[in-house]
């Protein structure tokens, strides 16, 4: 049995009026979804589990098969397992972006999208500035790593840079503020002002009009998370296809293969289809591969109907319509279909509602629902399931008799 699970991150929307009172997956002609929810049967899955925040880490971690409640430590430890960087035992991992700094403000958190090669010269310096306190670890652009050996700084309370836009610096650093390794970890930080304001790189990025990365922003640790490979848990060999860093450490921790493919870039501008050509290539010598495409995603982020319309239909033709047509070369195949979490026009963020989902797989029987969307799958024969409970279900549906 081969299994392919595609995951249209952030697919799931609320009925919008401009679509009239229908959401994106009920206004996209998205036949081949269709076929597998009417082939198949559906449900929904609760991907984020009660009072954690709905990030797509969390979100596709549970779909993997893994209790976010469990496993879950953090973004900095799955960015570190992207970049290759090896954490130890006693490391805490934090996420390290270099930011702009203004009066006090945060200006931008990714400072004009720093180019990887100035970034590198940055962290050099921070290195050799702050090499008493800990490691900093170049990754791509602004989203760069920071190891600090003191595990109690797990515990303490960083904020997501992107989510602070404009507001004052210091009521934004790391709390509790009267804590000592809050207080290094908030010293590294302001002091870092200081060093990189005059940082070569800076200068030059005043001189042509760009804005400076004079300041670390940490956030996002956790410890080394402890996961039993996803072959041992579930007995099969797998891999993951995606050009997001976050949902590549993932795979990393569960012992997944990770497909490159060129053109995959986590944006509109993705190639959908070389998507669906590695990972009927990848099925050759794996038994599932997870498909994560970012862009619906984007486009609820930027609020843009007709943008997440055209990421869903391209999905649909290009890597459900794709795979389907291909996949009976492997006679006994098993299909699904889901969002990582919703991410609303309306909203134009994460949310944690329960996503629908649809599987299909050869010679089985399908419920009564004909269409993939939020609102059809409420006739489907599963019920709410918690999202880590996933893997397991799609296992058994495919193989029960
Ligand atoms: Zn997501």
């Amino acid at each position: 049995m081969k299994y392919i699970v595609i995951i249209g991150d952030g697919m799931a929307d609320y009925p919008l009026d401009e679509l009239d009172h229908k959401t994106p997956l009920q206004s996209a002609d998205i036949p081949n979804m269709d076929h597998i929810a009417s082939k198949g049967v559906n449900g929904f899955l609760r991907t984020i589990p009660p009072h954690m925040e709905p990030g797509s880490d969390v979100a596709n971690l549970a779909i993997m098969g893994y209790n976010p409640k469990t496993y879950y430590t953090g973004r900095g430890p799955l960015e570190a397992a992207s970049i290759g960087v090896e954490i130890e035992n006693d490391d805490v991992a934090f996420r390290c972006n270099l930011i702009t700094e203004e009066d006090g403000l945060l200006i931008d958190f990714n400072a004009d999208h720093i180019s990887t090669p100035e970034a590198e010269k940055i962290i050099e310096t921070l290195n050799h500035v702050f090499k008493d306190n800990g490691k900093f670890y170049n990754g791509v652009s602004y989203r760069n790593l920071f190891l600090y050996k003191n595990k109690k700084s797990a515990l303490l309370k960083s904020t997501p840079p992107h989510d602070v836009v404009g507001e004052n610096i210091k009521i934004n650093l790391i709390q509790p503020f009267d804590n000592e390794i809050a207080q290094e970890l908030n010293n590294i930080m302001t002091d870092s002002k200081l060093i990189l304001e005059k940082h070569p790189v800076n200068q030059a990025r005043v001189r042509n009009g760009k804005k400076p990365a004079n300041m670390v922003w940490l956030w996002g640790q956790g410890l080394k998370p402890l996961m039993n490979p996803f072959k041992s848990k579930y007995g099969l060999d797998g891999a993951t296809i995606t050009g997001v860093d976050l949902i590549k450490g993932i795979g990393i921790y569960l012992g997944l293969e990770n497909i490159d493919v060129p053109g995959a870039t986590g944006y509109f501008d993705t190639d959908y289809n070389a998507k669906a050509e590695y990972a009927l290539k990848g099925l050759k010598h794996n038994d599932i591969i997870f498909i994560h495409v970012e862009a619906p995603d984007e486009a609820g982020h930027a609020g843009d109907i007709e943008e997440k319309i055209k990421a869903i239909e391209s999905i649909d033709s290009k890597i459900v319509g794709k795979l389907l047509d291909e996949l009976p070369q492997f006679n006994d195949y098993a299909v699904s279909i889901l969002p990582d979490h919703a991410t609303p026009i309306m909203v134009k963020t994460h949310t944690d509602d329960p996503v629908p989902y649809a599987m299909m797989s050869t010679s089985k029987i399908g419920d009564e629902v004909r269409f993939y969307d939020e609102f059809s799958a409420r006739g489907g024969s599963l019920d709410i399931r918690p999202g880590h409970e996933f893997i397991n279900s799609f296992i058994n549906y495919s193989n029960s008799p």
